[in-house]
């Protein structure tokens, strides 16, 4: 199974890939956070792609298809993998399907997940992750159960994006308003495209998903 998540900053497909990587056995590839990573790391892109990152501008296509190409090629998408993150432009998507034509492979779906503007600056300004285990978790809506610990792996050690401040998130949202919605009438063309309500707290928006998925499920199948 091969998804393209689609959405605005803040909008849950993080948190909703996490879920799906565990349920399908398939890969979350997110773009964003492999360019922390590589940040980190201090690596020729990180530095590249660094300054760009706080302007909440993207960074070019050429680097971040190039990164793409070598991910999907890893053993851990043989199940299949999720993009979240990518693509974020028409480029991007058109490389993509090149790429994957040549892989002998194709998307099976596209889930938009679909939240207000207001919603989005109010879930990013809570936002907060693990730095093991990448979970995603909010101050407001989605806290942790037992204070200063990982639901998922027992980790005490959380970071903030220094992306997620109000200046970068307006730029962010500029860029996903004129370079990433185009995507939409590109997909809607060529592919399932599933509309979901990411306005609905976290369990159902995976219900919602979990009944887009069945369906296409039934319909590769046939
Ligand atoms: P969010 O999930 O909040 O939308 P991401 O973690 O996906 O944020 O992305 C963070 C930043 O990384 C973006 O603002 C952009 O600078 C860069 N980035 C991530 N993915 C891409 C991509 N596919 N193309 C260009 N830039 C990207
Ligand atoms: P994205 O990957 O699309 O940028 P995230 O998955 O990181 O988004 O979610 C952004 C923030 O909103 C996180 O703090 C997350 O815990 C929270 N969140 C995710 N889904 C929901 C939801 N359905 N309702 C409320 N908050 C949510
Ligand atoms: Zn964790």
């Amino acid at each position: 199974m091969n998804i393209i998540f689609l959405g605005p900053p803040g909008a849950g497909k993080g948190t909703q890939s996490k879920r799906l990587e565990a349920q399908y056995g398939i890969a979350q590839i997110s773009t964003g956070d492999m360019l922390r990573a590589e940040v980190k790391a201090d690596s020729a892109i990180g530095r590249e792609a660094k300054a760009l990152m706080d302007a909440g501008k993207l960074v070019p296509d050429a680097i971040i298809v190039s990164m793409l190409e070598s991910r999907i090629q890893k053993p851990d998408c043989a199940k299949g993998f999720i993009l979240d993150g990518f693509p974020r432009t028409v480029a991007q998507a058109e490389a993509l399907d090149g790429m994957l034509k040549r892989l002998g492979r194709k998307i099976d779906v596209v889930l938009m997940l679909q939240v207000d503007e207001d919603a989005l600056a109010e879930r990013i300004a809570g936002r907060f992750s693990c730095a093991k285990c990448g979970a995603s978790y909010n101050d407001v809506s989605n806290p942790l159960k037992v204070e200063n610990t990982c639901d998922h792996c027992g980790s005490h050690d959380f970071v903030r994006r220094a992306d997620d401040n109000r200046d970068t998130v307006a730029s962010r949202l500029t860029a996903y308003r004129n370079e990433t919605l185009p995507l939409l009438p590109y997909y809607e063309d060529r592919v399932t495209v599933a509309y979901i309500n990411g306005m609905a707290p976290i369990e159902e928006v995976s219900a919602q998903i979990d009944a887009a998925m069945s369906e296409v499920e039934q319909i590769t199948q046939k």
